[in-house]
């Protein structure tokens, strides 16, 4: 039973990896991204109070994420251990997980940073296309009519690009990630083991990285 952290910038390929590893190590994949778009599609109270702020490339508040990651947490699924994606994202949060974790007498087996420089966030963001019907992501270099294409996971002519992938809502959500994000890495490395792994390469590659750090 292995219960991870995993954080990085937005386009490291956390989500990415996230599903791979979940699926490999047999792991409740906890994605808070997921959950708010998720919200969003069915048009709920919740999805109704938060697309106005993921549009923009700004945070949820974290009360509100809190809230969310309990429910989760204390679920029967998380019995068999999980892998948080996207959560903690500002030190209040992580101070807050810590707390609910005492709480409900679990602990975190390893945080695991993934990095990579900016420009290669860019230039993936930019052209990242995302499936409607089953929320894998490519890129517009991947496949071959843009838009238009299957996606090369479920083969729906679904994509489209999330609206927090334009440049300008990148450089914020970048900005973000430093201001309110980096500091939760510290935080959390004070008290559990924290692995840093990088991003570049294939999915593939990445992911034989990050398996061999959680041995
Ligand atoms: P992600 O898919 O992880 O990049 O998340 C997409 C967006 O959802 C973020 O840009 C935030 O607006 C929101 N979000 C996801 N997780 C959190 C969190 N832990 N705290 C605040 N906002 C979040």
């Amino acid at each position: 039973m292995l219960n991870v952290v995993l954080i990085g910038p937005p386009g490291v390929g956390k989500g990415t990896q996230a599903v791979m590893l979940a699926e490999k190590l047999e792991m409740l994949h906890i994605s808070t991204g997921d959950m708010l778009r998720a919200a969003i599609r069915s048009g709920s109270e919740l999805g109704k109070k938060v697309e106005a702020v993921l549009a923009a490339g700004e945070l949820v508040s974290d009360d509100l994420m809190v809230n969310l990651i309990r429910e989760r947490l204390e679920s029967e699924e998380a019995r068999a251990g999980w892998l948080l994606d996207g959560f903690p994202r500002t030190v209040a949060q992580a101070e807050a997980l810590q707390e609910l974790l005492d709480e409900i007498d679990q602990t975190i087996h390893a945080v695991v940073e993934m990095t990579i420089p900016d420009e290669v966030i860019l230039e993936r963001l930019t052209g990242r296309l995302t499936c409607r019907s089953c929320g894998a992501t490519t890129h517009v270099s991947r496949v071959p009519d843009g838009l238009e294409s299957a996606c090369p996971v479920c083969r729906e002519k679904t994509l489209f690009i999330r609206d927090d992938d334009r440049e300008e809502t990148i450089r914020t959500r970048l900005e973000v990630y430093r201001h309110s994000t980096d500091p939760v890495v510290q935080v959390l490395g004070r008290h559990y083991p924290l692995r840093k792994v990088s991003g570049h390469g294939t999915p593939e590659e990445v992911g034989t990285r990050l398996r061999d750090v959680l041995g």
